[in-house]
């Protein structure tokens, strides 16, 4: 059996990534969204106006249970995307599914997508990018969940994720929700089939 592939998408907070890999899951066979874990605290969804759960968006833990997992080596790559907060991506998300001919998404940020790109040249990097730093500061805005220097801190990582975006596969400039994924729609399906 052909093994899946691996398809990871990044770009900065509030670009509306999430939005196309939701759609790219429920919309087409084949597609596995891997659930990262983070030591961030949930927060209220913009969209549903829910926290998230557990299991759902992420799965939630202390810095603890993040560092016993970094132990028991069950990370396929984990990075300190802010000050302080881990995110990671579990192997156990990645591995068996490709191996089963399934094709993986990841949502991760720049420092995790080139880590694994170093070592599994083979995976698909496409980066979103803001039609404008302002649009994406208003987006972020609101979201009103953010405090002032969570924004801040988004706002300077999106900075340096644009810079480290030349080191992608595909650089997508953000337009309309429903052209996004149509683009990362055309250039994913086509890798699938090859
Ligand atoms: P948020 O807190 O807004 O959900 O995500 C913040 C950032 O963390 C986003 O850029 C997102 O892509 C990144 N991220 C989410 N999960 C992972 C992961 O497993 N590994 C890495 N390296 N970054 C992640």
């Amino acid at each position: 059996m052909k093994n899946g592939k691996l398809i990871i998408i990044s770009g900065p907070s509030g670009v509306g990534k999430s939005t196309i890999r939701k759609r790219l899951v429920e919309k087409n066979n084949n597609f596995w969204y891997s659930i990262s874990m983070t030591t961030r605290k949930p927060r209220i969804d913009e969209k549903t106006n829910k926290l998230e759960e557990n299991g759902n968006e992420y799965y939630f833990v202390s810095l603890e249970e993040f560092k016993e997992n970094i132990k028991k080596d069950n990370f396929f790559e984990y990075t300190e995307v802010y000050n302080g907060i881990y995110y990671g991506t579990l192997k156990s998300e990645v591995i068996e599914k490709l191996e089963h001919g399934i094709n993986v998404i990841l949502e991760i940020d720049v420092d995790g997508a080139l880590k694994i790109k170093k070592n599994f040249p083979e995976a698909i990097l496409i980066f979103i990018k803001p039609k404008s730093f302002f649009e994406l500061e208003q987006r972020l805005r609101n979201r009103k969940s953010d405090s002032e220097d969570k924004i801040k801190e988004r706002l300077d990582k999106a900075l340096y994720e644009i810079e480290k975006s030349i080191y992608y596969d595909y650089v997508i400039e953000s337009n309309t929700k429903e052209e996004d994924y149509e683009r990362v729609k055309e250039i994913v399906l086509k890798k699938v089939e090859n």
